[in-house]
C-alpha cells in the first residue's frame, strides 16, 4: 500500500480498504527500517502522527471525505510546526520550537493530512546536494552512494523510498525540482506568490516558494488544491482565485505549443539525459503537441544574477540569528560583541557564512550599483526573455538537470555546485511555475523533465505533466538499491 499515490490511497481510505492509522503505522515502520541509511527525516513524530491518523479516521467515520484526509506526509524542516522542532537543517535552530504553524502546515493539517515528521535539508536551503545539512547528508534511495539533490533532498528521498506518500519542499533556485529529478519523482514549484511563505523560514524572500514533492503530477495537484491561495499574513501572496488543479489534468494536449530553449540543449548536457528528454518530447508530439526551438538569450546570466540577489536577501534574513532572540547562543560570552560573533560563527555552517559574506558585500555602499543593481537589471532581462517566449509557446520544456545524481563528496568547489541549477534558476528569477517529472532513466538513474509555464499557469503545467504520466510509465520506476549499506 505504501508505494501507492495519494490519489490511490485516498480511494482506498474512502473505500474502507485501510484505515489512516494502519497506513500511518506502515509508513512509520518503513521509516524505522530505512531512515538510518537514508537520513531523510530529522524528526519523526510517531505519537502525533498516530493521533492525527486516529482523528482522520474518526472524521471519515462521520462522513467527511477529502483527498488528503488521513494521508501521511512529510514536511520539509523549513516549515514552522507548533510543538515540533524546526531546524532548517542548521545548528542555529537545532532546538527551536515554533509557537505557531506555517500557513502551509496549517492548511494541510486542516485538510486532515497526517504529519509523519520533518525532513532533512541543506542548511537554510542553501545547497544542491543536501550535504550542507548540520544533521548530515541525505542519501539517494536509487544508490545510497549518491546525493538526492538539494535543498529539499530529505523530502525527495522520503517520497522516492516510500517513507511518506507525499511531502512539501521549497524552491528558491531549484530545490524542489532538482531533487525530484535526482530521485525519480515529481516536484512542483508554483508561481511566486501562489503559496503563502508565512512560517516558512526565509532564505531569499523574493525567490522562495513552497510546493509539493510527490509521486505524480496528479498528487501534486491535490496538494496544491490545499496549500495554494491568498494568505493575509504574507503580503506577497497573491489575491487571485485558486483553480481546481485536479479538474484540468485531463485536458487534451492537441495543438499544445512546446518551446525548447536552445540554451538548454547545448554544451554541458549529458548525452544520455538529452536522449531521455528527446524521447519524452516525442511522446508529446504523439499527443498532438508541436515543438519549436526558442531563444532565452540571457539564460547564461541567470546563475550569476541569482548568486548576487539570493545571498543579498539571505544576508538580511539571517541577521535575526544573533543569539538574542531565539536559536543557538554560544556559551559564556565575554561581552555582547563576543556573543554575536561566536554565536554566528558556531551556529552557522560554511556555506551559510559564505552566502552572508557575499550578500553583505554586494549590498555594501561602494558595490551596490556594480553588483546588486546590475543583478536586478539582469533579472528583468530574464523575465523579458520569458515574456517573449510565451508569445510563441504555451510551455517551455527541457532537462531539469544536466546530469543524473552524483556521488556524495564529488563536488567540493562551491561554483561547480552553484551550476547545478543552470536550467532551473531563471524560473525563480522570473517567478514562474515549473515542474520536474521523471523521463526515462539514464545509466540506471532517474532523469528529470522540466516543464515551465507562464505566470500563474500552474493548471496548464500540471495538465502537461499529467498527460505524459498517463501515457508513459517513467514516473512508476522504483529504486532497486534500497537497503544497501552506505
Ligand atoms: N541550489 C540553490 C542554492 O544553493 C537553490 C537552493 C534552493 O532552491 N533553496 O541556493
Amino acid at each position: 500500500m505504501i508505494e501507492k499515490t495519494v490519489a490511490e490511497l485516498s480511494a482506498a481510505l474512502a473505500a474502507g480498504e485501510i484505515s489512516s492509522v494502519e497506513l500511518t503505522q506502515a509508513y512509520l515502520d518503513r521509516i524505522k527500517q530505512y531512515n538510518q541509511s537514508l537520513n531523510a527525516y530529522i524528526t519523526v513524530c510517531e505519537e502525533e502522527a498516530i493521533a492525527q491518523a486516529r482523528a482522520a479516521d474518526e472524521a471519515r467515520a462521520k462522513g467527511e471525505n477529502s483527498p488528503l484526509l488521513g494521508i501521511p506526509l512529510a514536511q520539509k524542516d523549513i516549515f514552522c510546526t507548533e510543538g515540533v522542532t524546526t531546524t532548517c537543517g542548521s545548528r542555529m535552530l537545532e532546538n527551536f520550537i515554533s509557537p505557531y504553524d506555517a500557513t502551509v502546515v496549517e492548511r494541510l493539517n486542516k485538510a486532515g493530512a497526517v504529519m509523519l515528521g520533518k525532513t532533512n535539508m541543506d542548511e537554510f536551503a542553501m545547497g544542491s546536494s543536501n550535504e550542507t545539512s548540520y544533521f548530515g547528508p541525505v542519501r539517494n534511495p536509487w544508490d545510497v552512494k549518491r546525493v538526492p539533490g538539494g535543498s529539499s533532498g530529505g523530502s525527495a528521498s522520503a517520497v522516492a523510498a516510500d517513507l511518506c506518500a507525499i511531502a512539501t519542499g521549497t524552491d528558491t533556485g531549484g530545490s524542489i525540482r532538482q531533487p525530484a529529478a535526482f530521485c525519480g519523482i515529481t516536484g512542483f514549484k508554483p508561481s511566486y506568490g501562489r503559496v503563502s511563505r508565512w512560517g516558512m523560514i526565509a532564505f531569499a524572500s523574493s525567490l522562495d516558494q513552497a510546493g509539493p514533492i510527490a509521486k505524480s503530477a496528479e498528487d501534486a495537484a491535490l496538494m496544491m488544491n490545499v496549500i495554494a491561495g491568498l494568505d493575509e499574513k504574507d503580503s506577497t501572496s497573491i489575491d487571485r482565485p485558486v483553480e481546481d488543479y485536479a479538474a484540468s489534468l485531463n485536458d487534451s494536449l492537441d495543438g499544445l505549443r512546446i518551446g525548447i530553449p536552445k540554451q538548454h540543449f547545448a554544451e554541458g548536457l549529458n548525452a544520455e539525459v538529452e536522449q531521455s528528454i528527446r524521447d519524452a518530447l516525442a511522446e508529446y508530439e504523439k499527443l498532438g503537441a508541436t515543438i519549436t526551438e526558442i531563444d532565452l538569450p540571457n539564460n547564461h546570466l541567470s546563475v550569476s544574477a541569482y548568486y548576487v540577489v539570493a545571498p543579498a536577501e539571505a544576508s538580511a534574513n539571517l541577521s535575526r540569528y544573533d543569539g538574542v532572540r531565539y536559536g543557538y547562543r554560544c556559551d559564556n560570552p565575554a561581552d555582547l560583541e563576543d556573543m554575536y560573533k561566536r554565536t554566528r560563527s558556531e551556529g552557522f555552517g560554511d556555506e551559510v557564512k559564505r552566502r552572508i559574506m557575499v550578500g553583505t558585500y554586494a549590498l555594501s555602499a561602494g558595490f551596490y550599483d556594480a553588483y546588486y543593481r546590475k543583478a536586478q537589471q539582469i533579472r528583468r532581462l530574464i523575465k523579458q526573455d520569458f515574456n517573449e517566449a510565451f508569445k510563441q509557446v504555451d510551455v517551455i520544456i527541457g532537462p531539469t538537470s544536466p546530469h543524473t545524481a552524483f556521488e556524495l563528496g564529488a563536488k567540493t568547489d562551491p561554483v561547480t555546485m552553484y551550476l547545478e541549477d543552470i536550467y532551473t534558476i531563471a524560473v525563480n528569477l522570473a517567478g514562474l511555475p515549473g515542474i520536474s517529472i521523471p523521463a526515462a532513466p539514464a545509466g540506471g538513474l532517474p532523469t528529470g523533465l522540466h516543464i515551465v509555464g507562464n505566470d500563474f499557469a500552474e493548471a496548464k503545467v500540471l495538465n502537461v505533466a499529467h498527460q505524459l504520466q498517463r501515457n508513459t510509465d517513467w514516473h512508476k520506476q522504483k529504486p532497486a538499491g534500497l537497503g544497501q549499506e552506505a
